[in-house]
């Protein structure tokens, strides 16, 4: 990464307008992934001044800013109490040093198919909202993404009341093979595949089908087909769709249960 002029504003107006001044303009969070890439930017908007780091629980929703870090989330007191703690647990990647500086904001932006916390926070029914595009459902907007816009914080409503992750790898410290995050709020039991290796997905039909059913072992069964069958499976180097389909049954059974535990 190659940068001709940085810039650190003091609003998200300012922030916004440099962005659509023209050129290759960039909004820099921790870098962690913008190092990576061999890229020449014209002007680097540093978000770091904009107030945008912070957690907050009220009585209805969790805000979080964009600027949150990973490691802020996975220490946050109060969000490992909340949906069973299922959000901290999915940020436990790479070091500490490295989950000091990668951001949540980034990490919805970058709509990351790997990444465990997306699964996550698709079944808490989280949205994202943008300065200029406004709140969107973040499920959708992994599906369509955004024109060219800031990210300025995810919302998580307080429906849920029991949430399980569980994931598939190879190592502890790999990117999961195949994830599944199943929560229960009060309109049902929400079932969520990601790594596959797209992006999270909601299995709407096995969803469904579980929410109206008697929750016995054949049904938890039956809901773990049908959500293997619905969604689609990708190859990539750690392993075969074959293969991801065939855990997804097993994981998901795992969700369900511990969620109605
Ligand atoms: C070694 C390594 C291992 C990793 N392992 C995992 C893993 O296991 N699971 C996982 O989920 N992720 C993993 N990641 C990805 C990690 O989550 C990303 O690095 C992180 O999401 C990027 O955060 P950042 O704040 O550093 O973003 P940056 O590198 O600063 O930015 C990334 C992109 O997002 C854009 N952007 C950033 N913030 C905003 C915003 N608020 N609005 C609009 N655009 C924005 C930037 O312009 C840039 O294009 C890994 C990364 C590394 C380097």
């Amino acid at each position: 990464m190659r940068i001709k002029e940085y810039v650190k504003p003091a609003t998200l107006e300012d922030a916004y307008r440099v962005l659509h001044k023209g050129g290759n303009n960039v909004i820099l969070a921790g870098c962690t992934l913008l190092r990576t890439r061999n890229v020449d930017i014209d002007i680097a908007i540093d978000l770091s001044r904009l107030g945008l780091r912070y957690i907050t629980v009220t009585e209805k929703q969790i805000e979080m800013g964009a600027m949150t870090t990973l490691r802020d989330m996975e220490v946050h007191a109060e969000l490992s109490m909340l949906f069973s703690g299922i959000l901290p647990k999915t940020v436990q990647f790479g070091s500490v040093q490295l989950r000091n500086m990668a951001t949540v904001g980034a990490t919805a932006y970058c709509r990351f198919g790997l990444s465990d916390s997306l699964t996550a926070l698709v079944s808490l029914e989280a949205e994202v909202s943008f300065f200029r595009a406004g709140k969107v459902k973040l499920a959708q907007f992994l599906e369509q993404g955004m024109p060219n816009d800031i990210l300025e914080k995810i919302i998580i409503p307080l429906d849920t009341s029991v949430a399980a992750f569980q994931a598939v790898r190879k190592a502890y410290n790999d990117f999961a093979l195949l994830n599944t995050a199943v929560a229960q709020n009060g309109s049902g039991l929400k079932i969520v595949i990601g790594a596959r290796p797209g992006r999270p997905k909601v299995a709407v039909s096995a969803s469904q089908y579980l929410t109206q059913s008697n929750f016995t072992e054949n049904d938890i069964s039956k809901a773990a087909a049908l959500a293997a069958g619905e969604l689609s499976f990708s190859d990539d180097m750690a392993g075969s769709g074959e293969y991801r389909r065939l855990i997804c049954e097993k994981i998901v059974r795992q969700a369900v249960k511990e969620v109605l535990r």
